[in-house]
């Protein structure tokens, strides 16, 4: 946990470690890749949650829960956004409900800070938090990612989640997502994939994807082109930045 330069948040945090591959998204994944290094450091928390497969880490399917750092956010007295599971996701099946619920209460008793979570499992998402137990906070956002078409179902499972911000990932983009619908979501947040192995993304489908959200009143925010030089390609989309954030509503 700690500062992070992801350009939309301004902490981590992560009650949970490790995860499995779902869908293309998942192919490069970035936690995947640092959960090795960090084996390789001696961490503790990572050890055995990746192993070398075709000249590359991959995740074992184990999953750590680290009670230990549930109350990290506790002693950071400054407001932060913080995202949630950098390392993992936190709807994994393999994460139990109580131990979501725990989470949930840290949350709940920091509300200086602003959480957000992000998962590629909006369908479990909904069917815990529609649990009478967990409230519904209005510092926490509630969000998932969306590569293509194929995982355009992950946009109504994320509307159905009780939240005061609804938000989508279309990161890495890597298809076309036109047919999708972003009604109802507060916030979308468009990247292309960075890194060794990183997949192209065609400029027509970040303007699809700005046309969406003017449609239905979604903050579009543009954070990067990507490839093997994230920074060469910058996050200019016609000659400009576009770091558009959310408003809340009251209808959830
Ligand atoms: S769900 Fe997220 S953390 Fe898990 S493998 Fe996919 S990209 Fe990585």
């Amino acid at each position: 946990m700690g500062d992070t330069s992801i350009e939309w948040t301004d902490a981590t945090w992560n009650p949970v470690a490790g995860c499995t591959i779902l869908t293309a998204g998942c192919t490069n994944c970035y936690a995947m890749r640092m959960a090795a290094r960090l084996d390789a450091m001696g961490l503790e928390k990572y050890k055995g949650l990746t192993r070398r497969s075709g000249g590359r880490a991959v995740w074992t399917g184990k999953i750590r829960l680290d009670a230990k750092s549930l109350d990290a956010p506790r002693t950071w007295s400054k407001p932060r956004k913080v995202f949630v599971n950098s390392m993992s996701d936190l709807f994994h099946p393999d994460v139990q409900t109580d131990y979501i619920y725990r989470v949930w209460q840290v949350m709940k008793e920091t509300p200086r800070h602003t959480y957000q979570i992000l998962t590629k499992r909006p369908d479990r998402m909904a069917d815990v938090l529609l649990e009478r137990r967990f409230e519904t906070l209005s510092n926490v956002w509630l969000g998932t990612s969306v590569e293509d078409d194929r995982v355009l179902g992950r946009l109504d499972d994320i509307r159905r989640v009780p939240a005061i911000i609804r938000f989508v990932s279309l990161e890495p983009l890597i298809g076309s997502v036109a047919a999708g619908d972003l009604t109802g979501i507060h916030w979308a947040i468009v990247g292309g994939e960075s890194g060794p192995r990183a997949r192209p993304m065609k400029p027509e489908w970040v303007d699809e994807i700005e046309k969406m959200c003017r449609k239905s009143g979604t903050a579009f925010f543009f954070k990067q082109w990507g490839g093997k030089n994230k920074k060469a390609t910058g996050r200019l989309l016609h000659d400009r930045t576009y770091d558009e954030m959310p408003a809340p509503t009251l209808s959830m």
